[in-house]
């Protein structure tokens, strides 16, 4: 995978998945909070059946005659509609509906448990009649049973429905804009590089190895021999194959892509120069240039120049790397490398000084 492929995927992959995360837990939390108010609505109606002036059906009360009589047979209907359904768990297993009962809601194992035991509450969602339900099965004291309460998910289900198809075209612009912006990323990134390739004196670009030295001699002079050329670029290329190569540089790609850091973004895969694959080839023009002097003019620690005899010529002062490694020498013989310009900035100030004192 190329470089821009994979700068483009990077950037794609993670505005794709915050996107992703964030549409699924927008989803989950709306949810969740749509339930809640069904669950706290059954259960203030729970409570509503089982306090005050309602007695218990199972102990031959009046409750039943106020269950909410369904009006319709349309589904949200058969369960109440948003006042919700009720029937009675009766601790010996008999179930109390109200009448006329429209429909029946199953007792299950756990809920018949709850009326033996006359404590404790369920919440459950479930299927009834092919309706989407969700009830609450409540425990209403030992040896009165429990009551179960039941409100149809048909809006809330809706309603979800609405947010996730809401959220799925979000998710998909997110991605789709992710992309594009992974692309624009990947190209930006890389116009530098497309710059020097198009408009670089220094660089020649061809598809194979003899354009290539055709190309690179024209621009440098005939230096380059392509037999030469050729044999160390196949021998390069050999230990590709090679695991246990000795070539430093691909040895030295693939101790770098031990990091899973520098795998992912960092290090390519070390691939064969002559691979079309991997192509065009491309040779630049190196500049030599000095990157650090050891010095060349021995002074004092007046920073004035000192003549072979070791007398000051007079009237002359060095500072910098003229005057010693490393800045007239400041640092000692063992300068480290990003410590030159410390000693060039103070070697001048000394330089300075003294000359300004010389002259009064
Ligand atoms: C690529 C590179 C990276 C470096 N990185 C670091 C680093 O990270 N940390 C660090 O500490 N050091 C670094 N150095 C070294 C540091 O930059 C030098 O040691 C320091 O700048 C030398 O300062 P200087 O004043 O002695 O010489 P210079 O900065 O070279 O100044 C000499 C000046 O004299 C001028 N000049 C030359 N001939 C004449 C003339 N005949 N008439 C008039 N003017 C003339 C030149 O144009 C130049 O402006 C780096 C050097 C290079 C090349």
């Amino acid at each position: 995978m190329t470089l821009r492929h994979r700068i483009a995927g990077a950037a794609g992959l993670a505005v794709a998945v915050t996107v992703l995360i964030a549409a699924a837990a927008i989803f989950v939390a709306v949810r969740a909070q749509l339930h809640q108010q069904i669950d706290d609505a059954l259960a203030a109606r729970a409570s509503e059946l089982t306090t005050g002036e309602h007695r218990n059906p199972c102990a031959g009360g009046t409750a039943r005659n106020r269950f909410p009589a369904p009006s319709s047979d349309r589904d949200d209907a058969r369960f109440g509609g948003a006042e919700g359904y009720a029937q009675f768990v009766c601790a010996d297993g008999t179930v109390v509906r109200p009448e006329p009962a429209v429909t029946t809601l199953p007792v299950s194992a756990r809920a018949a448990a709850l009326a033996r035991a006359g404590r404790g509450e369920s919440l459950a969602s479930s299927d009834v009649g092919g309706t989407h339900v969700r009830v609450l099965t409540r425990g209403v004291g030992a040896g009165r049973g429990a009551v179960q309460v039941a409100r149809p998910l048909t809006e809330v289900d809706h309603a979800l429905r609405n947010v996730l198809l809401v959220l799925v075209v979000v998710a998909a612009a997110g991605v789709a804009l992710a992309a594009a912006l992974g692309a624009i990323v990947a190209r930006a990134a890389l116009a530098p590089v497309r710059r020097f390739m198009e408009r670089g004196v220094d660089f020649v670009i061809r598809k194979t190895l003899p354009e290539l030295v055709a190309g690179m001699n024209q621009l440098g002079g005939n230096l380059i021999d392509a037999a030469e050329l050729e044999r160390e670029v196949v021998a390069r290329d050999r230990a590709i194959d090679n695991t246990f190569g000795k070539d430093a540089q691909v040895i030295a790609i693939r101790t770098a892509r031990n990091y899973l850091g520098d795998k992912l973004i960092r290090v390519a895969k070390p691939h064969k120069i002559l691979d079309p694959a991997a192509g065009p080839l491309i040779a630049v023009k190196l500049h030599v240039l000095t990157r650090k002097t050891l010095g060349g003019l021995q002074t004092d620690l007046s920073s004035r120049v000192l003549q072979p005899d070791g007398a000051p010529l007079p009237g002359v002062y060095a500072a910098g790397e003229v005057a010693g490694f490393g800045g007239g020498g400041v640092h000692g013989y063992r300068a480290l490398e990003g410590t030159f310009l410390g000693g060039c900035i103070f070697s001048g100030r000394i330089a300075g000084r003294e000359a300004a004192r010389a002259i009064g």
